[in-house]
């Protein structure tokens, strides 16, 4: 396996691999086993996998948790080689944002609603860095988790009205045995955290039961997560019941959805969600 810094090597062998088919896995790092579901995917669809590691600079507020995100290069570089990728690409912050660098790419309105209201200029900044790395690496397809859901609805919409002719596959949520889903910041969750975050997914299993039993009004969807989650320490940023393509917000009842929740767990804040009436596959 190959580990790259450079843009000019990676183009030399994107070149060097020009007829074979290349699935592509974005990452920021500090691999679990959601990651590696998403390489083990690339490397059964495609002649080569190739995994990014770069921890984006653009994607956080200047509040949020950039310096103390996790980093753990050689374990993941370990585990991107066992996993049976082709390269790693993992640049230096200056390799892809030189000296003077200025212009972004800016989602549509898709962008602008849950994670992007909470979060000012996150969708911009990982419009961009996908934009630069999909130049870079000319993958035929990337690998995108669930977990990061209105992501994966925001880069598809960008491959599609950019062109970049990069088909953008989502992956299903990997999650810990009791439930929890796994996340590079899960490791600074306290024992107690830990067990007040359950909360989360079980709100949302919760909301997927009443589904399941015929509910279709958007309000008992949210109240479900939120009376899982009240008085367990746990701190709803918000809960959302939304159409699953615009992530517009329901307000009447629908065939479809899905249900989402950012919250903050001590210091950390953690999403979540389940699609419902709408199978993964059929999100494109
Ligand atoms: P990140 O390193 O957090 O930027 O995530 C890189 C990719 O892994 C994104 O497409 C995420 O949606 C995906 N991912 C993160 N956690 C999980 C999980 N628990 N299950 C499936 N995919 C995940």
């Amino acid at each position: 396996m190959k580990v790259l810094r450079l843009v000019s090597d990676v183009r030399e062998f994107r070149i060097a691999s020009a007829t074979a088919s290349l699935g592509f896995v974005p990452t920021m790092g500090a691999l679990h086993e959601g990651h590696a579901s998403l390489i083990e995917r690339a490397v059964r669809d495609h002649d080569l996998a190739v995994v990014s590691i770069f921890v984006n600079p653009t994607q956080f507020g200047p509040h949020e948790d950039f310096a103390a995100y996790p980093r753990d290069e050689s374990a993941d570089i370990a585990a991107c080689e066992r996993l049976g990728a082709a390269m790693v690409f993992a640049p230096a912050a200056l390799e892809m944002y030189p000296p003077g660098d200025a212009t972004r790419v800016q989602p549509g309105a898709i962008a602008e609603r849950l994670e992007g209201a909470a979060r000012p200029g996150h969708f911009t900044g990982v419009a961009t860095i996908l934009t630069k790395l999909f130049s870079i690496v000319r993958p035929d397809a990337a690998y995108f988790g669930q977990k990061d859901f209105q992501q994966l609805r925001v880069v598809q919409t960008m491959s599609r009205d950019l062109r970049l002719g990069v088909r953008v596959v989502g992956c299903p949520i990997v999650r810990d045995p009791d439930g929890l889903a796994m996340s590079s910041r899960n490791r600074y969750l306290s024992t107690v955290d830990r067990r007040a975050a359950l909360a989360l997914s079980r709100g949302l299993f919760r909301a997927r039961e009443l589904w399941e039993g015929g509910a279709r009004e958007p309000d008992p969807l949210r109240n479900a997560v939120v009376r899982y989650t009240d008085g367990t320490g746990v701190s709803l940023e918000y809960v959302s019941a939304a159409d699953p393509l615009t992530l517009e917000e329901l307000v009447r009842p629908a065939e479809r959805a899905v249900v989402s929740l950012a919250a903050r767990v001590g210091k950390t804040r953690l999403i979540d969600n389940v699609l419902l009436g709408i199978r993964l596959e059929e999100i494109a």
